[in-house]
């Protein structure tokens, strides 16, 4: 039978941001909900080293880490649901949030933290090679690269960011794009084509991912998109940058995007354009997109839906 949960905060969404909402929420006695959806713990919990959280000196995994910040948000009061939001309804003066299985989740205040997938190419070798030599974030994991052969696929701002970023760690960075020329900002093209240790790779579609003996990437396999030519190109690492989806399809209609689907906030701000829905993390972020981001939004989310509720309640006496 389907229940009705209520709440001063609910987050819809525990990645990063999500659970930093809900461990600040619980501290300032909001009793969250938080409603995992069907990545609990978010992105981080499939990847495996992670080297740039801070407070940690060696390396942590993901998985490891987003479990700890859980049993933080639990520790300190939140409600953890193991159900993913299907629809919601933002017009009344509380939040309501239906789950897959018909349960009603109602907030007094609405934290969004659903999060952004990366796009991926979808080719043999990408999934099984993922974590072994493909990647999707060269922030992420460009470090384990140094001194390596690298490629980057992809020829919008990201690839060419990636591919700039690559090169503290590589002096052998190849892009990878499928047509002759590049969407990015011409300021980033500038830097591209100046910098000696990149080149680039053009009307070349990646077919597969090629394994070594070892299990590692060992090459792509290549064809060229003007001359139907197949090729192989050894890397020993590759860099998707094809672009990310963030997971907004639930508030199409209902608050505010960008073109691409991010939804807009207040600049500076996790505040969107309904007072007492935030938005915080790589759902409203396509610039940073790292988990201390996603975090540090979480908490301004909640910081600021405690205020909202706040004065909320000292105006209606
Ligand atoms: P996410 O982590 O994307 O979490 C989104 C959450 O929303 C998930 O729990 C999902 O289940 C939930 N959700 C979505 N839709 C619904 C719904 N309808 N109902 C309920 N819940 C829903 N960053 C770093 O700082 N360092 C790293 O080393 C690093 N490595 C990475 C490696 C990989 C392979 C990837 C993919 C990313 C990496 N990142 C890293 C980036 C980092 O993981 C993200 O920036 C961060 O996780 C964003 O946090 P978030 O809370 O905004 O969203
Ligand atoms: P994007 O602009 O959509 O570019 C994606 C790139 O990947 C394109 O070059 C595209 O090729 C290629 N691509 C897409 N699908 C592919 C496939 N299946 N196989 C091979 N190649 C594929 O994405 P983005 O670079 O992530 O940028 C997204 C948005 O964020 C943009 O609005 C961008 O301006 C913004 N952004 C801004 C900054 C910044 O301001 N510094 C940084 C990053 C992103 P085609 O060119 O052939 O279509």
């Amino acid at each position: 039978m389907a229940t009705t949960h209520k709440t001063r905060m609910l987050i819809i969404g525990s990645g990063p941001a999500g659970l930093s909402a809900a461990i600040y929420g619980a501290r300032a006695g909001m009793e969250p909900i938080v409603v995992q959806g069907l990545q609990p713990g978010g992105q981080l919990t499939i990847t495996t080293d992670v080297e740039n959280y801070p407070g940690f000196r060696e390396v942590i995994q993901g998985p490891w880490l987003m479990q700890e910040m859980q049993a933080q948000a639990e520790h300190v009061g939140t409600r953890m649901m193991w159900d993913t939001i299907t629809s919601v309804d933002l017009t009344g003066g509380t939040f309501k949030a239906i789950g897959d299985g018909g349960d009603i989740y109602e907030g007094d205040t609405l934290v969004i933290c659903t999060g952004a997938q990366a796009k991926w190419l979808g080719v043999p070798g990408e999934q099984e090679l993922s974590g072994k030599g493909v990647s999707a974030c060269a922030t992420c994991d460009g470090f384990f690269y140094r001194g390596k052969k690298v490629v980057v696929i992809g020829g919008g701002n990201t690839a060419v960011e990636e591919a700039l970023y690559l090169t503290n760690h590589s002096d052998d960075v190849t892009l990878i794009h499928r047509r002759d020329s590049l969407r990015c900002e011409k300021i980033l093209e500038d830097r591209l084509f100046a910098n000696p240790k990149i080149s680039v790779l053009w009307n070349k579609k990646v077919d597969s991912f090629v394994a070594g003996e070892d299990g590692q990437l060992r090459a792509l396999a290549l064809t060229d998109t003007a001359t139907g030519e197949a090729s192989e190109f050894e890397t020993e690492g590759a860099f998707v940058a094809i672009g990310h989806a963030p997971s907004t399809e639930l508030f199409k209609g209902k608050l505010a995007m960008d073109g691409t689907g991010y939804l807009l906030v207040q600049p500076g701000t996790p505040k969107t354009d309904i007072p007492g829905v935030f938005a915080a993390g790589d759902v409203c972020d396509h610039t940073y997109r790292q988990a201390i981001t996603a975090a540090g939004m979480g908490c301004m989310a909640a910081l600021d839906a405690e205020r909202y509720l706040a004065e909320k309640e000292f105006t209606a006496g």
